[in-house]
């Protein structure tokens, strides 16, 4: 069984050594595509996730007040050490989440960019002096490290989730605890030991895989850690946030999305298709920002709904390693289920299913990429997140009706719209309850550009310049008697 050239650790990173779990017990790690099991990793728990976040604290002194430039080398070697590793880590991606190797490859890419620019970031990470009101005193707002952070990762970005965190941490001087996703940890734990490869101190970077339930209480009973970062779903994020309240920590919550895809009737039908099938079926359709609603105006509906079947009945499904692949498996099997559900729900509702709607020939858990027309507000997935190659169509009359349609829902991640009007991009920028707006792109997400939704979407930005604010707390400090 391949190691991906060293790249896949069996152990947990505490204090700057490599550990089992006290108890001893693992956890198998599968590839989804053949069933097969990669490798084990320490099933952790409470005591192990305890002295993670005391290695953390114990490290926190020195590395919050380490020399600015010494935080920026190491960031830029850490970004070096992964772009110098990127095809290894993008097999053991794929190896352990399914993704089609390109898809890996870049996300293993954006990671090391966002790493980067939270290297550049900080440097720009400027503070105040505020005019006074008497001339005898000066008032300074200065940035400070926000101390411990524990970082819960998913399993469907599970290398660029935890770059998106470990780089604003590391750039402002915070110690992290990070517990990658029980179905993808190697891409999680590979951080370790870049971060050991190119000198970050011991206790800078933990991180403890196992029980979700026993490292998150850990986490979240500790007054320690001062900041919790977490992405993955609606439902666990609330849950922290609960239990944030004891210890008064900061969240930073990217949760679930539902997001709209609006085609009007002015639209480039081509660019829409090209772009549709990047907001659904990336990952499989398993993203956030995946479109959960296509709405098309009666006048496109048709035209566009026959291209997109063209498109989708093209892609290749298979084992994601495989070079041309472009949809890999489902991560399991309830993910399948789950899709099954909302396609039997639509049909009973008078959906039509006009490409896929099963289980793909391929077994385990592939499922064939599928489009259901004829969608209404009645049926599940108009509220629920699909999380699957599910492409649902509804057909809409006018724009005040398709911006009302995409906003119902507790969720405002992303929303897309295709149109070549001027005026009604910026009426949707307005109306649209969304953090992430792509006009006339599917894919938007860039290291540049503040990433986060809205509603029960979450709460803080990750990316853009105020990807670094949560890690940082603002004092402000009154100098006075200036003149005596
Ligand atoms: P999840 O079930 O919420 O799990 C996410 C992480 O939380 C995993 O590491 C999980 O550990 C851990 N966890 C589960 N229960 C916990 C608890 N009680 N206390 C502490 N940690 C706990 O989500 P998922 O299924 O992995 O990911 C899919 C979801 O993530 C979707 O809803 C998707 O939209 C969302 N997501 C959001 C963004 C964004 O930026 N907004 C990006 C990617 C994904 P285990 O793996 O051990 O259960």
């Amino acid at each position: 069984m391949s190691n991906f050239n060293g790249l896949m650790v069996e152990a947990n990173l505490i204090g700057g050594r490599w550990v089992g779990s006290d108890a001893g017990g693992t956890i198998n790690v599968i590839n989804p595509a053949t069933g097969e099991v990669i490798g084990t990793v320490p099933n952790g728990g409470t005591d192990e996730t305890n002295r993670a976040i005391a290695a953390a604290n114990a490290a926190f002194p020195d590395w919050s007040k380490s020399n600015l430039m010494t935080r920026v080398t190491l960031l830029h070697s850490l970004h070096d050490a992964l772009m110098d590793n990127q095809e290894d880590l993008a097999q053991l991606l794929t190896a352990e989440q399914g993704k089609p190797i390109f898809e890996a490859r870049g996300e293993i890419a954006i990671g090391a960019a966002y790493i980067r620019w939270f290297a550049e970031e900080i440097r720009r990470a400027k503070g105040e002096i505020v005019p006074a009101p008497t001339a005898d005193r000066r008032l300074l707002v200065t940035h400070h490290p926000v101390g411990v952070v524990a970082a819960i990762t998913p399993w469907n970005f599970p290398s660029s989730m935890l770059a998106r965190k470990l780089g604003p941490a590391l750039a402002a001087g915070c110690t992290v605890v990070a517990k990658p996703a029980t179905a993808t940890p190697y891409s999680g734990l590979v951080w370790g030991k870049l971060c050991e490869d190119v000198g970050f101190p011991a206790g800078v970077v933990n991180i403890v895989t196992g029980s979700a339930r026993q490292v998150g209480g850990a986490i979240m009973d500790s007054p320690d850690v001062r900041k919790v970062t977490f992405t993955g779903s609606t439902e666990v994020g609330k849950t922290l946030i609960r239990q944030s309240a004891d210890t008064v920590k900061k969240v930073s919550m990217e949760l679930g999305g539902n997001a709209p895809f609006i085609v009007f009737d002015d639209a480039d039908v081509d660019a829409a298709i090209e772009g549709a099938m990047i907001a659904k079926f990336r990952n499989m359709g398993q993203t956030c920002v995946c479109t959960n609603r296509f709405y098309v105006q009666a006048g496109i509906h048709d035209a566009f709904v026959a291209k997109l079947k063209e498109a989708v009945a093209a892609l290749v499904v298979g084992n994601g390693a495989e070079d041309g692949v472009q949809q890999g498996p489902l991560i399991d099997d309830g993910a399948v289920t789950k899709v099954e559900e909302l396609i039997s729900d639509a049909k009973s509702k008078g959906g039509n299913v006009v490409q896929g709607g099963k289980r793909h020939g391929n077994g385990g858990t592939f499922f064939e990429p599928t489009i259901i027309t004829g969608a209404t507000d009645d049926m599940q997935f108009a509220t629920d997140e699909i999380f699957g190659p599910l492409a649902a169509v509804f057909k809409f009359d006018d724009e005040a009706e398709a911006i009302e349609a995409a906003n119902a829902t507790e969720y405002g991640l992303a929303a897309y719209a295709y149109t070549r009007d001027l005026g009604r991009t910026f009426r949707l920028n307005d109306g649209l309850d969304y953090g992430l707006i792509g006009i006339n792109s599917g894919l938007i997400t860039t290291v540049e550009a503040p990433f986060g939704g809205l509603k029960e979407s979450g709460m803080g930005k990750e990316g853009g310049s105020q990807g670094l604010d949560d890690y940082l707390e603002t004092k402000y400090m009154c100098v006075a008697g200036l003149s005596s």
